[in-house]
């Protein structure tokens, strides 16, 4: 199963995600995680992505198509991922097309997560709280909103036209909506392994 999650910051992709590789039996691949990675290491990549990072603002589309090739070569995503946080504007989406031709390994879903701005702002704060991390401070949140709503709602909209988009309300119990994305993949994958 290759998956790729939409949805705005905070809407609960990456939990999503954590929930759905275990069903699934693929990896969770989050851009974010991976350049928090790399700026916990300290590398010249992630050096330069800390302030981008830190400010709401997207790394560079160069940087995120490398890491994902890199890590799309790793021999755990020759059975599928969940991509989570990629693609996150148009060039990308059509970055990741071309990547996964090459590949002979064309996208089976993308599900957004929907969930109201109000919802994300308060869940934000909460996690900002809880983690620390520097962009979910509130201020930050509305700039990544608004990054959201200007580069990657486009993104949505193209894999609509491709007839490959659902949408699934992510405001509930987690579990709930874990099962209503369950129910929005393709049958066979949806129940491999559990
Ligand atoms: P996330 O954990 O997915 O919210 O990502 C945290 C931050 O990492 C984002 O606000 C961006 O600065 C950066 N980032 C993650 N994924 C991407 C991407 N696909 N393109 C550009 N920047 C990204």
């Amino acid at each position: 199963m290759r998956l790729v999650l939409l949805g705005a910051p905070g809407s609960g992709k990456g939990t999503q995600a954590t929930r759905l590789k275990a069903a699934l039996d693929v990896p969770h691949i989050s851009t974010g995680d991976m350049l928090r990675a790399a700026v916990a290491a300290g590398s010249a990549m992630g050096r330069k992505a800390k302030a981008v990072m830190d400010a709401g603002q997207l790394v560079s589309d160069d940087i995120l198509l490398g890491m994902l090739e890199e890590r799309l070569a790793q021999p755990d995503a020759a059975t599928g991922f969940i991509l989570d946080g990629y693609p996150r504007n148009l060039a990308q989406a059509a970055a990741l097309d071309q990547l996964l031709t090459k590949l002979g390994q064309p996208l089976d879903a993308v599900v957004k997560l929907d969930v109201p701005n109000e919802a994300i702002i308060s869940r934000c704060e909460i996690r900002f709280k809880a983690e620390g991390r520097a962009d979910d401070n509130p201020d930050t949140v509305r700039k990544r909103l608004a990054i959201y709503a200007e580069q990657t709602a486009p993104v949505a909209d193209f894999y609509a036209r491709h007839g490959k988009l659902q949408v699934v309300d992510g405001v509930g119990e987690l579990g709930e909506v874990t099962a209503r994305v369950k129910r929005a993949l393709p049958h066979e994958s949806a129940t491999a392994g559990g």
